[in-house]
């Protein structure tokens, strides 16, 4: 099915969530689309109905929306029809489609009834073992004549379907490793529809298997080019053979490396989040994920750049540069892209992501005032550099939301700072200014009221910033005293429970 265009295809199995790995394979075959201007299909895998589900599928579907790893073909995002002329897209609804091929491939010799039983193929697999040599299929079932298939057939005999291997090298290339080559005598011949009760019509009523479906799909939906894990590698020979049984045009493949963790074992959870979903529920930002999930395996052509939006990905991506070595993944990596694109973005944007963290801090969102809006940007836009995900503001903004007394107490460097004679001198003579003062405190007030303190306590640097600062916030560092004022004081008349400048330095 050749259409002119570059087609590649995503093709999960939803048993699980959609992991690291995989969203990388995803984005891969999306960049590789986009960059030329083909198509990029979502195709579901779930011919394994027992692990598959319909709400994996749905998360999924999600976790690539979030993502932005928009396809041309394939389910629809919500009410889950499908679009594209190439479907079914969902290989549960494409069994019929297997069986007629099945058919074919029987009819012109390609495949084959094999008849054995586990019993038979155990003890194969142990004879082959005790003779140290592969566990290869015998292919006893190969040139089984007409009237002993038809005779099994009649007696209802359970059989798969395998296809004859041929007796050649096969050979594929691969965009990333090169040209690749299996010896005859290395593969069993593949089974396609695994064994079930057999019928008297001649159909196997067995499941096919995974190799043999995805050929079938690929070479029907038009696929060009199939990008995946490398865990697939030992498949591809099969798939190729399945495809040249057809006489269908082999696409190119290009596997990519394994992900691992910085110990160098393959990424699991061991590692902590790799879950795209589990990154989204803590306040990562898409576009930093897709930037550091290309940079995994894949690098700029200046060997230096590792800072991308999505549009300049598209833009820089070369299937030629993804390199077969493993990827490890480094989390702080993937943090500072994070705090680099959360400072691009636009704190309206940041606040709505982060706002449901603050639950007990905040109203809720539909019910907050323009102003409490308003000053939760500010808030937001101020401190939300300094945290590696959104998850983690309210923690860093706790200061603002209440001070407790004791915090400066129990931490015994702040506790000893607040202890100092010139520390005391220091609150006492700032605290008289700001209850002479009236109404509310500006950073100008207060930039003034630090000069006369400076002065009339005769400290400076730490000395004088330092206790003010454990008295306001709770730390010796923070922000400015020009942002944070302003912050308190307007958080402070919101009827957030915020405490004001003076409440805190009376405490
Ligand atoms: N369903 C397979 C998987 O999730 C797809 C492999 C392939 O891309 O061919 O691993």
């Amino acid at each position: 099915m050749d259409t002119g265009k570059i087609r590649v295809r995503f093709a999960p199995s939803p048993t699980g969530l959609l992991h690291v790995g995989n969203a990388r394979t995803a984005l891969f075959n999306w960049l590789f689309a986009r960059r030329m201007g083909g198509d990029f299909i979502l195709r579901i895998e779930n011919t394994d109905a027992e692990r598959s589900g319909e709400r994996h599928e749905k998360q999924i579907i999600e976790d690539l929306c979030w993502l932005g790893l928009n396809w041309d073909e394939g389910p629809n995002e919500v009410d889950g029809g499908e679009r594209g002329a190439f479907g079914p897209y969902r290989q549960a609804k494409r069994t019929e489609i297997y069986a007629a091929h099945t058919k074919r491939l029987l009819l012109d010799e390609q495949a084959y009834r094999c008849f054995c039983t586990p019993e038979d193929l155990e003890a194969e697999r142990k004879k082959a073992l005790a003779e140290h040599r592969p566990q290869v299929y015998s292919g006893k079932c190969r040139g089984l004549s007409k009237a002993l298939i038809t005779q099994n057939l009649s007696k209802g005999k359970p059989y798969a379907v395998r296809l004859k291997i041929p007796g050649n090298p096969i050979r594929f290339h691969d965009m990333v490793r090169g040209d690749l080559e299996f010896a005859p005598g290395t593969i069993s011949d593949p089974i396609l529809v695994r064994s079930a009760q057999g019928g008297a019509n001649g159909a196997s009523p067995g499941v096919p298997v995974y190799n043999y479906v995805v050929a079938v799909d690929d070479a029907l939906m038009g696929i060009t080019h199939v990008i995946r894990g490398d865990d697939h590698i030992s498949n591809t020979p099969k798939q190729v053979a399945i495809f040249e049984a057809f006489n269908w045009k082999v696409p190119e493949f290009a596997h990519l490396s394994t992900i691992l963790g910085s110990d160098r074992e393959r990424l699991s959870k061991r590692h902590g989040a790799t879950s795209i979903s589990s990154f989204r529920e803590m306040g990562y930002l898409p576009e930093a994920l897709v930037n550091y999930l290309a940079l995994l395996g894949w690098g700029a052509e200046d060997g230096k750049t590792e800072i991308f939006t999505p549009d300049q990905l598209v833009h820089a991506f070369a299937l030629e540069r993804v390199t077969p070595s493993p990827a490890i993944f480094d989390v702080e990596k993937l943090n500072r892209l994070n705090r680099h694109f959360m400072k691009l973005a636009e704190p309206a944007r940041l606040a709505s992501l982060c706002w449901d963290y603050f639950g007990g801090l905040m109203p809720g969102k539909e019910d907050a005032s323009d102003a409490v809006l308003v000053w939760f940007f500010h808030v937001v836009a101020l401190l939300a550099p300094s945290v590696n995900h959104l998850d983690a503001l309210p923690a860093k903004a706790a200061f603002i939301f209440h001070i407790d007394p004791g915090l400066a107490r129990d931490d015994e460097e702040n506790a000893a700072i607040l202890k100092t004679d010139s520390a005391r001198t220091v609150l006492t003579e700032l605290a008289a200014r700001v209850r002479a003062h009236s109404g509310g405190v500006t950073a100008s007030d207060f930039a003034t009221w630090m000069n006369e303190v400076k002065e009339a306590a005769a400290v400076d640097g730490n000395d004088l910033y330092h206790p003010v600062r454990i008295a306001l916030t709770g730390s010796h560092s923070g922000p400015d005293f020009d942002k944070l004022i302003p912050l308190i004081e307007q958080g402070a008349a919101l009827s957030l429970g915020i405490p004001s400048v003076r409440e805190r330095l009376e405490q």
